[in-house]
């Protein structure tokens, strides 16, 4: 079995809660957990990360940690009887006025006062996911009137977007503050903003992250329409984050889908020529939240963002509530090693044309060049500190594995979520420099990664143990006197 180079975050839920499963989740091969924080209580997500933390050191693997924030998600308020069927055709008001308990088949509240001010006749709100869509015919003081163009059932505290974006609270909430605070207490890898307007919005997350203590890094969640109406909102957003991620729920409801398959691919690209990671997410396996098998187009959509590039896949649904989580992991992970196979996965126009700026990411870039071209070369080493190398590595396609050798948890963390990436545990400060070639070929002989005859690729600094001090590339052959 090849090594999978497209990662998998799941998300946590009750269905992961339940005995054994997590466990199971972990040796399927979820790179990454997400703790969902627009759901579950402190007390879950603390539960969650030390039974993550505890069966990742039992088994021997590396698992990265993402709270993601709840961020303004803009909700209806809730209904009186729970629910209401809404007809096509028929009118609703969405009433900043009506009790938030008193919603009808005729109106409900909104929790954003700014719903008025905002509307105007002709707009277009998604309900739900999208599911149901209802056209402005009249503002009238806090009354939306709207005529209802694609009803059905709608329940209580359903999310509502606007089609083409425009709705425009404060990425960062009271209750966001809070949660960061308790995910630096959890010591979390990545933290997530949902619905960032601007490279300020995650800004501001990171300040807050720092200030709670953490080091995590800063997950870019692309899902208003106005973080990707010009280049430069995306290529800034994409800039301030270390990760971004195509989110395809909201971002879908406010673009449209037929829209978002150019973006889905223009994200990703942008992400990796500017040297940042990338997840694709959302109903990537949705039929499995109830059945044992995907739809082959579910099928093409996981292996299509594995042609697009994309670092990771993302589960939602699909592994916190749905009723068949293991075998949704497995099913992904087939299928990213399928579309690995492809050329186009392992080809590279190695950025011929580009000028490097330091010395650590031309040793990158050679290593990559050399890697994808000698023959008989069949892994590559990257002794690291902080990531950044196998990072820069990791953004040039190529179908040999990169393995980050470090004596850092934490960078063997968030290595989790880079294409092609495997951490190794290393303690390079315990070695003596002559000793480091044939210890690191060593670990790879151990794990049976290589034989006999092999060419591997290593790259480290002169001075080890020192950020960004990369500056050599060695080709060594496995089972000579290195
Ligand atoms: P969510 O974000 O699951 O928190 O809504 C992802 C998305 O919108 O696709
Ligand atoms: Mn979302």
């Amino acid at each position: 079995m090849p090594i999978r180079r497209t990662k998998i975050v799941t998300t946590l839920g009750p269905a992961t809660d339940a005995p054994g499963v997590l466990e199971q989740l972990i040796l399927a091969g979820a790179n990454v957990v997400r703790l969902n924080f627009s759901h579950g209580s402190p007390d879950d997500h603390r539960q969650r990360v030390a039974q993550v933390r505890e069966l990742s050191a039992r088994h021997g693997r590396f698992v990265g940690i993402m709270a993601d924030l709840q961020g303004p998600k803009i909700r209806i308020a809730g209904f009186a009887d729970g629910s209401v069927m809404l007809s096509n055709g028929q009118t609703f008001t969405l009433d900043l006025d009506l009790d938030r308990t008193a919603g009808t088949a005729e109106a409900v509240g909104v929790d954003y006062p700014a719903l008025a001010q905002d509307s105007r006749p002709g707009d277009f709100y998604l309900l739900d996911d999208g599911r149901i869509r209802v056209e402005v015919t009249r503002v009238d003081g806090n009354k939306v009137q709207t005529r209802v163009v694609s009803g059905g059932t709608l329940s209580s505290h359903k999310g509502i977007n606007k089609k083409g974006g425009g709705l425009s609270a404060h990425a960062l909430t009271d209750r966001d503050r809070e949660d960061i605070r308790l995910a630096c207490e959890l010591e979390v890898d990545f933290v997530a903003v949902s619905f960032p307007r601007s490279a300020e919005d995650i800004e501001e997350a990171r300040a807050l992250v720092r200030a709670a203590g953490g080091d995590a890094w800063i997950v870019a969640k692309i899902e208003r329409a106005e973080a990707v109406q010009d280049a430069a909102t995306l290529d800034a957003i994409v800039l301030a984050s270390d990760v971004v991620m195509v989110a395809r729920g909201d971002l879908g409801v406010e673009i449209g889908d037929a829209e978002l398959i150019g973006v889905q691919k223009k994200v990703i690209q942008r992400a990796r020529d500017l040297d940042r990671v990338v997840i694709t997410a959302t109903q990537m396996m949705e039929t499995m939240i109830s059945n044992p098998y995907p739809t082959r187009a579910e099928v093409f959509d996981v292996a299509n963002a594995v042609l697009d590039g994309t670092d990771a896949v993302m589960c939602s649904a699909e592994t916190a509530v749905g009723a068949y989580p293991v075998e949704t992991v497995r099913t992904m992970a087939e299928v990213c090693i399928g579309a690995e196979k492809q050329r186009q996965a392992m080809h590279s126009t190695h950025r011929i044309d580009q000028e490097f700026r330091r010395t650590d990411e031309a040793i990158a870039m050679s290593v990559m060049y050399a890697a994808n071209h000698l023959r008989g070369v069949k892994a590559i080493v990257c002794v690291s500190e902080s990531g950044a190398t196998p990072l820069w590595m990791s953004r040039i396609s190529s179908g040999l594995p990169i393995f980050a050798m470090t004596r850092h948890q934490k960078t063997a963390r968030r290595v989790c979520l880079f294409r092609g990436v495997e951490a190794l545990h290393f303690d390079v400060t315990q070695l003596a420099p002559n000793q480091i070639n044939q210890a690191a070929v060593d670990e790879l002989k151990k794990a049976d990664l290589v034989r006999d005859g092999d060419l591997v690729i290593i790259s480290k600094g002169d001075h080890m143990g020192i950020l960004g001090g990369t500056n050599s590339l060695k080709i060594v052959s496995v089972g000579n006197i290195l």
